[in-house]
């Protein structure tokens, strides 16, 4: 297995990248879409989420409702980690049962990570961080995505710098230019990736910091 950690801040394009890499080829594990899978209606996850905050975080069909999560967390550090607390053990746990499943195959594996930088891992073969200014993504996550202009830079300043991000990188897609620009640099990393060395025995560990 080739194991390359993909990242990227919010609106950067990673979802984007992810699915040309995927349609090139790729096994994609998707920390993000995980989640998402996990919190599902009727998950053992989003029934830990309804007692510690509440019916009114799921909507008539039992589905949660993020934005009113969301706001029950915000500017909450204490609420904030007992969600945590609920959902990044189920989460890890799925990643690494993926990543199991992986390991003694020749597939490329891209690990989609928001947060590389902020929990880094071990034994990758390489890792693959798309870069735009930060103007750039909140114009897009605006435009394509309905959000509030203020909201996507508070988020933006939450994250790690574009600075820090950059500098794990080992090979840096520029997603300032059009959608095609993107598919050519996309085909550029996926012939770098594949000749990647193979990942180490016990790669995609979370790194004890
Ligand atoms: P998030 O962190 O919120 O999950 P992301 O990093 O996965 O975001 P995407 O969802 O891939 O980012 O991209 C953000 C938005 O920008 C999407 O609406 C996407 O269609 C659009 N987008 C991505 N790349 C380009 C591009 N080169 N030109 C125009 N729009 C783009």
């Amino acid at each position: 297995m080739i194991l390359v950690g993909l990242t990227g801040g919010i609106g950067s394009g990673k979802t984007t990248v992810s699915t040309m890499l995927a349609a090139r080829g790729a096994v994609i594990i998707d920390a993000d879409q995980i989640t998402r899978e996990l919190q599902a209606p009727g998950t053992p996850v989003l029934a830990q989420i309804v007692s510690a905050f509440g019916v009114d975080v799921v909507d008539e069909n039992g589905a949660l409702v993020r934005p009113a999560l969301a706001a029950k967390v915000f500017g909450d550090p204490e609420a904030l980690a007992k969600l945590n607390k609920i959902v990044h053990p189920a989460v890890g746990r799925e990643m690494a049962a993926r990543l199991e499943a992986q390991r003694e195959t020749d597939n490329v594996v891209v690990l989609d990570i928001p947060l590389l930088v902020e929990n880094p891992r071990e034994g990758l073969s390489g890792t693959l961080v798309v870069d735009l200014p930060v103007e750039l993504a909140v114009d897009r996550l605006v435009a394509h995505r309905g959000m509030d202009r203020g909201d996507a830079e508070a988020r933006i300043a939450r994250q790690a710098s574009r600075e820090a991000r950059v500098a794990i990188a080992d090979r840096v897609i520029d997603n300032s230019g059009d959608v095609k620009s993107l598919e050519r640099q996309v085909d550029e990393a996926w012939e770098w990736m594949r000749q990647l060395p193979p990942a180490a025995a016990d790669a995609g560990r979370v790194a004890r910091t």
